[in-house]
């Protein structure tokens, strides 16, 4: 796709968010140029989901791009990103959220980052289910890692084109999300990210909560994989 039309496409997605909602630009699979045409629009929030491709990436581009890492991330390739991520958006075991504390210390850091929440119909989606995360959470464990910041939740909403659906995920998702910060994060105003809604679905996003989607398609075109 031409600068040009990512261009466009970025504001035209961002001049329809609310002023509350954050665009993560997911750049997955694009090129730097791609990258390139955002960020001369002021898009300073990249969403990347394979270690290798964003480690191939970030050299050539510029430095103040924020990385939030969105896809399933193994335990093992953990160490490769965590001298600069931003965000580890979908944190879905306490061994995971554990080895980013590890990392994180190691280069005197402290991540962000989200519990991925399983709520969508698809088997083959990674996350927590609603208790699995209750009982992570209730365990208190995570309560001794200090290199890592529970920032909030994060979900993908089944890939359907029945928005009832998608809009009763979405509330699942943003109700739970009230519940634990009632009882694990009341005094903490960092607690208060919901990332959810992608190309299709983020308008219904941004009317169930959303506080931060994540925007591939539909600013940068198809994938080529
Ligand atoms: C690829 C991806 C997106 C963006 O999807 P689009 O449909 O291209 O907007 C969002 N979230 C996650 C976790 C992804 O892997």
């Amino acid at each position: 796709m031409s600068a040009e039309a990512i261009r466009s496409n970025l504001l035209r997605v961002r001049n329809s968010l609310p002023p509350d909602v954050r665009l993560v630009a997911v750049s997955k699979y694009h090129p730097a140029e791609s990258i390139l045409a955002a960020y001369a629009e002021g898009q300073r929030l990249f969403g990347e989901s394979h270690v290798q491709e964003l480690q191939a990436k970030r050299p050539v581009l510029p430095s103040d791009i924020e990385w939030h890492f969105i896809g399933h991330l193994q335990t093992n390739k953990v160490k490769y990103i965590a001298p600069y991520v931003t965000m580890v958006e979908a944190v879905d075991s306490f061994r995971l959220l554990s080895e980013i504390n590890r990392q994180a210390e190691k280069h005197d850091r402290i991540i962000d980052v989200l519990l991925e929440l399983h709520i969508a119909e698809e088997e083959t989606k990674y996350g927590l289910t609603l208790d699995a995360c209750r009982r992570l959470l209730a365990e208190g464990l995570w309560r001794e890692l200090s290199h890592v910041r529970i920032c909030g939740l994060m979900m993908m909403a089944t890939y359907t084109d029945d928005e009832e659906q998608i809009r009763t995920e979405m509330t699942t998702a943003w109700h739970f999300f009230d519940e634990v910060k009632a009882t694990y994060f009341p005094d903490a105003p960092y607690f208060c990210e919901r990332s959810w809604g992608m190309s299709h679905d983020y308008p219904i996003a941004c009317q169930c909560g959303s506080t931060m989607v994540r925007v591939g398609t539909t600013i940068f075109g198809e994938r080529s994989y």
